[in-house]
């Protein structure tokens, strides 16, 4: 029986690690399909505490995995299928495959996932010319013209650095203003290779005969006119889903699928002795540093939790 099992190995669950590690409880982290969460789907982080000159994204997580392991937690990597509590109070975390572990408390850091615009042939077009991720796929991408869908900081930032490699960059949104901080808005709208397409929606994907993008649909919100533009990738970046999906009924979310850390203020969720950190309950904020904190909120939290249990 272990002490405390961790799910997802982002800032949140790193952060978690840690702190139940120095408090003796011997965490073990389970890492999804995305080991390092999303910070390992960037490039520089200028805005982590404690890092003056920026730090790449993939190089932070490697440290926060080291910090984790150096007070003794236990990285695997599993994806959990399932989570019970049993009549006895312990929690069992079916693991795809078929073996299962148990724990006295469970922490779910399993943050959020790229949401797509839900068209027909998308599922088919990933790797054909439609990812969420700038930093992975944009270096395919030389010397053509790709889009980039959203008007948050993660579309602004994507179109930013789309420029090093694309010949244009259409930045598509559905409004006439960018969500994004004015810093990185202005990052984007003031490089020469972006070019704004403002109140428009995508419609449709359209590929060649090879199944690879060649153009997009896009309709004018305003006055309903649709067009095409010659594009050889898509970026997607309207936003995230949790990823909460294999808890099912287990714990209380809210109506987007977040989970719901209740009383408010705590990592604590419906079910005692599961807490929630990071993205995963978190549709404000969303931040590295934010998901960090609430990281070591349940630790402290799910510490708490372990000693009630043995003093009872
Ligand atoms: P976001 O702020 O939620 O923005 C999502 C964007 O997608 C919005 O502009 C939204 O339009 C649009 N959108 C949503 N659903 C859509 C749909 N079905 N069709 C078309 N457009 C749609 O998400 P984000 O940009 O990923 O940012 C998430 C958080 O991470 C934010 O707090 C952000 O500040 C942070 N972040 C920080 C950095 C950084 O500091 N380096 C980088 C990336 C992200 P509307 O504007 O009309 O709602």
């Amino acid at each position: 029986m272990e002490n405390v099992i961790i799910i997802g190995t982002g800032c949140a669950g790193f952060t978690a690690a840690t702190y139940a590690a120095r408090a003796e409880l011997a965490p073990l982290i389970l890492s999804g399909t995305q080991p390092g969460g999303q910070l390992t789907t960037t490039t520089e982080v200028e805005n982590y505490p404690g890092f003056p000159e920026g730090v790449m994204g993939p190089d932070l997580m490697m440290q926060m995995q080291q910090q984790a392991e150096k007070f003794g937690a236990r990285v695997e990597y599993a994806t959990v299928d399932k989570v019970e509590k049993t009549s006895a109070g312990h929690f069992v975390i079916y693991l795809e495959g078929g073996s299962t572990k148990e724990a006295k408390a469970v922490i779910i850091a399993t943050g959020a996932s790229p949401r797509h615009l839900g068209l027909p042939n998308e599922k088919e077009l990933v790797g054909h010319g439609l990812t969420s991720c700038a930093t992975c796929d944009g270096a395919f991408y030389r010397d053509v013209p790709v889009a980039v869908i959203g008007g948050g900081d993660s579309a602004a930032e994507e179109a930013t650095f789309l420029t090093r490699f694309a010949s244009k960059v259409y930045l598509i949104h559905r409004r006439d203003e960018l969500r994004a901080s004015k810093i990185m808005a202005d990052r984007a709208l003031t490089n020469a290779k972006v070019e704004p397409v403002w109140n428009a929606t995508v419609s449709e994907y359209i590929t060649d005969d090879k199944g690879e993008m060649t153009r997009i649909r896009i309709k004018d919100t305003v006055d309903g006119v649709e067009r095409e533009l010659e594009v050889k990738c898509v970026f997607v970046a309207i936003g995230h889903v949790p990823n909460a999906g294999f808890l099912g009924d287990l714990v209380d979310t809210d109506e987007n699928g977040y989970i719901i850390q209740q009383p408010a203020g705590t990592t604590k969720t419906n079910l005692a002795g599961l807490f929630a950190a990071g993205d995963v309950a978190d549709h404000v904020y969303r931040q590295a540093i934010t998901a960090a904190g609430d990281g070591c909120r349940a630790a402290l939290d799910a510490e708490r939790f372990i000693t009630d249990l043995e003093e009872a």
